[in-house]
């Protein structure tokens, strides 16, 4: 309900440029209440026309990924770090990410999942601040805690697992072993794991060297 309230409330966003060539505010999709939160990057011309985040080419190959570990968007919440359509499919500019946050966090705020799934640099870098690259933090487990700053008494820490976006897997169709897409296959099946509570993102960590 306060979600859905939220996404009313930013129907009619101001907050910055992308406002003035938006069709519509591309809020969410999928199930409040979900212990999986998909992060992606912004909406494209599909996803513009008919208000709902990852319905294109990119989106259709994301429900397959999400198929093949049995979850779809019954299981999961998805939004964009920008909720509307950067012109010319831009990579979103650190003012328009900015400015977003103001639907980002609340959401974060009400959601509270277990496992966030980020495809793409673009929300990954943001959710860890982080300059480095989805090719070198893919296929790892990282703790996102809310609010970054700290300055709250009331935070959270949820598992972070980022993930090649399907965009890039269809520009880069190779299923070749060790390829983009037999990676990401890889790493939802880490994530289906670790929502089933089979598998332990700490221990994994710890595995890996990480504190
Ligand atoms: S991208 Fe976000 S901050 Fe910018 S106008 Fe759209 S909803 Fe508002």
């Amino acid at each position: 309900m306060k979600l859905e309230m939220l996404a009313q409330e930013a129907r009619d966003c101001p907050a910055c440029r992308l406002a003035s060539s938006r069709t519509q505010v591309v809020f969410h999709d999928g199930v409040p209440g979900a212990a999986l939160l998909i992060v992606g990057e912004g909406p494209g011309a599909d996803e513009d026309r008919t208000g709902r985040p990852f319905v294109g080419r990119a989106g259709v190959l994301l429900d397959r990924i999400l198929a093949a570990v049995e979850l779809g968007r019954q299981d999961v919440y998805i939004t964009n770090i920008v909720k509307c359509r950067p012109p010319g499919n831009h990579t979103p500019e650190q003012d328009e990410i900015a400015a977003c946050q103001r639907w980002l966090r609340p959401q974060l705020e009400l959601l509270r999942p277990k496992v966030i799934l980020t495809l793409g640099n673009t929300p990954t870098r943001h959710l860890l601040d982080t300059r480095q690259g989805i090719t070198s933090l893919r296929g790892r487990w990282h703790r996102y805690r809310h609010p970054p700053e700290r300055t709250s008494g009331s935070s959270w820490e949820a598992w972070l697992m980022p993930m090649f976006h399907p965009a890039y897997l269809l520009r880069n169709d190779s299923r070749a072993p060790g390829g983009p897409k037999s990676l990401t296959w890889r790493d939802i099946r880490e994530v289906k794991a670790v929502l089933d509570g089979r598998l332990d993102p700490a221990r994994e960590r710890r595995a890996q060297g990480a504190p």
